[in-house]
C-alpha cells in the first residue's frame, strides 16, 4: 500500500517549529513516504500580528529553502505550499501571496474566531473561560464554511480545531458541518485528516458525512519537529478507509490529482 502524501508540516520560520526542512525530507524517507507538502504559516501584512508566522520579508528565504530540499532529495517529491489563516477581510492579501510563487496548495485554515483571539493558541487558553464554547463553534464553523466559498483554498485544515483543548461541539452540530461540506464540496474543496492533538481532525462523524456529500481529503501530520513527519498515519488511514474513502487529493501548481491508498 502505497502511503498518501503528508501535505502539512512547518519550518522554524514561524518560530515555534523545531529542525531544518532537510530532517524533515529524511523522516519523510525513513517512514516510507514518496510525497510531501510544507505548508508552514503564511505571514500577514503586519508581522506583529502574532508570533506563530514567518514575517513577510521570508517569504523569499522560506521558498528558497523547499526548492533547496527539492533539489536535495530527487527521490522524494516535495510541494511547496502555505498554511493560510482565513479572517474575513484578507482575500486580497492572501491573492497576493498565490501571485507569488507556484505554489502547489493553500491550506485554508481558521485559527481566529475574532481579530485578536486565535483558539489554539495555548497562550490564550484563558480566553475559553470568558467564552461561550457553543458561540466559538458556530463561530469557527461559519468561518471554515466562508473559506471554502472563497476559492482560494485547496485544503481546509483540522476542520474542528476547536475540540483541540476538550470542548466538545453543542448537541445537534451537524447542520453546521453539513453546511461547511455542501460549500467544500461545491468549491471542489479537500479537507484535510490531521492529528495535532489527542484526536484526529476531523471527528469519526464529520469523516462520514464528508464522504457522503462526495468531498475529498488529504493528510497531514500538522509536523511542528522532523519526527512528527507521518505521524499517526496508520490511524489516520485506517480512520478515512473505515468510513469509505480509498482515494485521496494531490495538487501540483494547484491542479488537483487523485491517488489511492
Ligand atoms: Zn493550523
Ligand atoms: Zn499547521
Amino acid at each position: 500500500m502505497l502511503l498518501p502524501a503528508d501535505y502539512h508540516m512547518h519550518t522554524p520560520l514561524c518560530h515555534h517549529a523545531t529542525g531544518e526542512p532537510e530532517e524533515y525530507a529524511k523522516h519523510a524517507l525513513e517512514i516510507g513516504l514518496t510525497e510531501i507538502g510544507f505548508s508552514d504559516h503564511e505571514p500577514m501584512p503586519q508581522d506583529n500580528f502574532d508570533n506563530w508566522r514567518m514575517n513577510a520579508d521570508k517569504l523569499d528565504e522560506y521558498v528558497a529553502n523547499v526548492r533547496k530540499v527539492r533539489k536535495d532529495f530527487p527521490q522524494l517529491t516535495i510541494r511547496l505550499a502555505l498554511e493560510v489563516d482565513y479572517l474575513p477581510g484578507y482575500e486580497d492579501w492572501i491573492r497576493g501571496l498565490a501571485a507569488r510563487y507556484p505554489w502547489d496548495y493553500f491550506i485554508g485554515s481558521v485559527h481566529y474566531v475574532s481579530d485578536s483571539w486565535a483558539i489554539d493558541d495555548p497562550q490564550k487558553l484563558s480566553e475559553w473561560n470568558h467564552r461561550d464554547a457553543g458561540e466559538v463553534w458556530t463561530v469557527y464553523l461559519e468561518r471554515l464554511t466562508k473559506a471554502a466559498e472563497t476559492g482560494l483554498f485547496e485544503i481546509i485544515g483540522h476542520a474542528d480545531l476547536p475540540k483541540k483543548f476538550g470542548h466538545r461541539p453543542p448537541k445537534d452540530f451537524a447542520p453546521h458541518y453539513k453546511k461547511f461540506l455542501a460549500a467544500a464540496k461545491k468549491h471542489d474543496c479537500a479537507i484535510e485528516l490531521n492529528k495535532d492533538c489527542r484526536e484526529i481532525y476531523p471527528s469519526r462523524e464529520i469523516l462520514q458525512l464528508a464522504f457522503q456529500t462526495g468531498v475529498p481529503i488529504t493528510f497531514g501530520s500538522d509536523a511542528h519537529a522532523p519526527e512528527e513527519v507521518g505521524m499517526n498515519f496508520a490511524e489516520a488511514i485506517r480512520l478515512a478507509h473505515d468510513v469509505g474513502y480509498r482515494e485521496c487529493r494531490r495538487f501540483v501548481q494547484r491542479q488537483k490529482q487523485t491517488a489511492t491508498f
